[in-house]
């Protein structure tokens, strides 16, 4: 089930998304999901993703949807 999401205006796949948390290419990206948290910077909505950069790591992701601030969090 394809879960694309409007982030700063645009339809974006979860892909998509880990792309711009990560500035970079990922491998595989979980469902996007919402969060009950605010960005720091407007206020706005922020989702998160989980994705592997590599086969090594996982990362999850947090993007607000309507500026360019995001977060990673590797564990
Ligand atoms: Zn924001």
């Amino acid at each position: 089930m394809p879960q694309n999401r409007v982030v700063e205006g645009r339809m974006v796949t979860p892909k998509k998304l880990a792309e711009l948390v990560e500035d970079g290419d990922v491998l595989e990206a979980e469902p996007i999901e919402d969060t009950d948290r605010q960005c720091p910077d407007c206020g706005g909505d922020v989702l998160s993703v989980g994705y592997m950069p590599s086969v090594t790591e996982f990362v999850t992701g947090y993007k607000c949807q309507d500026c360019g601030w995001s977060e990673r969090d590797a564990s």
